[in-house]
């Protein structure tokens, strides 16, 4: 079951008198369950597509079908809803808030969903469990490591039951071995049927994910299978 289709989306930027393509038309398709890396240099397009993808934006030219519905040409306040079912995000720099526990941090988006207290501490808990800090839920993040903390903003994403974990440079930010036990639990999630994107400059964190799409110059050069998928060690 397809979840994302976008046909021939550009996306073009003016700045003063220079016209940026940024995206020139890109066709692509992930089905429910897959496990997508984007790559490419700097400047490819990656984020552009990703904040189209995530709902933050939307093309200038083309269709993007977000789960059968049509997203292209949303107002913002739409957008945001559909951005708030659909799109569980996750940073390079974790943005999480300094002064919130861990439970809170997961809990926040369940505000806004309109649950209430003890529905959000629960679900909460769960998706703290799920990633492994079932036992860290009043900690703060200055009280958890680099890897935990970006477990927690995992956990964040997932609260809501979204259809797709959208992921930016996700280890940008971690040293190797973390960045590693993030890609471990990325499979883990993957296994229990998660959709996942993430973008990447790096070899060795793409070799992760089950396809590899590489941009270049605002359009897609490759898209492949990844037949060498790196394990947990
Ligand atoms: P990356 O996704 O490669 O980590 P960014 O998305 O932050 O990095 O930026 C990629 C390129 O896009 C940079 O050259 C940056 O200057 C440019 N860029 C990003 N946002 C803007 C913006 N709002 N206005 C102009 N240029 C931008
Ligand atoms: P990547 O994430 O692969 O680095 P981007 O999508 O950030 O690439 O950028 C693609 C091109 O679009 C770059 O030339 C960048 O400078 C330009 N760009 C990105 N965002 C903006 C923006 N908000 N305003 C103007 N130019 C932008």
């Amino acid at each position: 079951k397809k979840i994302i289709e976008t046909h021939n989306i550009s996306k073009r930027y003016i700045m003063g008198e220079e016209v940026i393509e940024a995206l020139k038309s890109v066709t692509i398709s992930v089905n429910k369950g897959e496990y997508v890396a984007f790559m490419g240099p700097s400047g490819s397009g990656k984020s552009t597509l990703m904040n189209i993808i995530g709902c933050l934006d939307t093309p200038t030219n083309g269709t993007y079908i977000l789960n059968n519905k049509d997203v292209s040409d949303m107002s913002d306040n739409e957008l945001a809803e559909i951005r708030n079912k659909e799109i569980g995000f996750v940073f390079q720099t974790f943005n999480l808030l300094p002064r919130l526990s861990s439970l809170e941090n997961v809990a926040l988006p369940l505000i806004y969903a309109g649950f209430n207290k003890s529905d959000r501490t629960e679900k909460a808990l769960e998706a703290l469990r799920s990633v492994g800090l079932g036992e860290r839920y009043k900690h703060k993040p200055n009280e958890l490591s680099g890897g935990q903390r970006q477990r927690v903003a995992v956990a964040r994403a997932l609260v809501n039951d979204p259809s797709i974990l959208l992921a930016d440079e996700p280890t940008g930010n971690l040293d190797t071995k973390t960045s590693y036990e993030i890609m471990d639990l990325f499979e883990e999630l993957h296994s229990k049927g998660n959709t996942i994107i993430m973008v990447t400059h790096e070899e060795d964190i793409a070799r992760y994910a089950h396809r590899i799409v590489r941009l270049r110059d605002g359009l897609i050069e490759t898209d492949i299978i990844n037949t060498e998928i790196r394990k947990a060690r």
